[in-house]
């Protein structure tokens, strides 16, 4: 079952909250699964959805959740939500499109402006679906061009993806993987000590066979932490989405 519920920004710190724990215990008012999709949609003055989430757990009880006093900007509504089961939501993606605005959900399909759970028909959802990043569009994989200065004076530029841009990406990547360089082991942390800790970028291995209109991002093996060196000359190599890592990696280690 798939569902959109609104979101007050006058009463909670939805994004403050989602970018520390990564997902947000949530008031349970319907029948949730865990593996239900949650897109939330922004009340006044945003009014539009802004973030796909997934139930990970049900029926948790107020003493279950985790501690997020501070993101409550309403004191009286927090005292009042302490009862009662809770789900978790942990944030799949966030994007911020006018796509995505009341007008366009009510031309797709939406009835009433979202107050409580809604679940979603599957045209309303289909529509909503394909304008977060992690599912296949013809947007994906276009290239961003990045450029970063260095200290002798080179520029080195390097070409991204609009995926290895998505902070969620990034992050999800970063927990499983680590921040040392898939390739040369590098890691900034221990480099540059605080200054450097945490700084990497994202790399997507496009696994070309598995593409199509279903796609969706595998954050575990299609997503690698590298550092700005070997990302460079990652995107040099020629034919590189149609190639594994491992034939990545004899390749600059030659
Ligand atoms: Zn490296
Ligand atoms: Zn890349």
């Amino acid at each position: 079952m798939n569902w959109m519920i609104s979101a007050n920004g006058k009463m909670y710190d939805h994004a403050s909250s989602f970018a520390t724990f990564g997902f947000i215990d949530w008031r349970q008012r319907a029948n949730y699964s865990v593996g239900d999709v949650v897109f939330i949609y922004c009340t006044k003055p945003i009014k539009r959805v802004m973030y796909k989430c997934e139930i990970v757990e049900c029926d948790k009880s107020f003493n279950e959740c985790v501690d997020d006093s501070k993101f409550w900007l309403d004191v009286e509504e927090y005292r009042k939500s302490q009862q009662g089961k809770y789900a978790r939501l942990i944030l799949v993606e966030q994007v911020d499109s006018p796509y995505l605005d009341l007008k366009c959900l009510f031309d797709n399909g939406l009835k009433a402006a979202p107050q409580g759970p809604i679940k979603l028909s599957e045209k309303l959802y289909n529509y909503i679906n394909k304008h977060f990043n992690d599912h296949y569009t013809n947007g994906f994989f276009q290239d961003v061009e990045l450029t970063e200065n260095y200290n002798e004076g080179h520029v080195i530029k390097t070409q991204v993806n609009r995926y290895e841009r998505s902070s969620i990406a990034r992050r999800r990547c970063i927990e499983h993987h680590g921040t040392a360089c898939s390739i040369c082991g590098m890691d900034f942390g221990e480099k540059y000590g605080e200054l450097g800790e945490g700084f990497i970028h994202i790399h997507h291995l496009k696994p070309l066979h598995s593409i199509g209109k279903d796609y969706i991002v595998d954050y575990k093996n299609d997503l690698i932490p590298v550092c700005p060196n070997c990302h460079a000359m990652i995107h040099r190599i020629e034919n590189v989405d149609s190639k594994t890592l491992e034939e990545i990696k004899l390749i600059l280690k030659k």
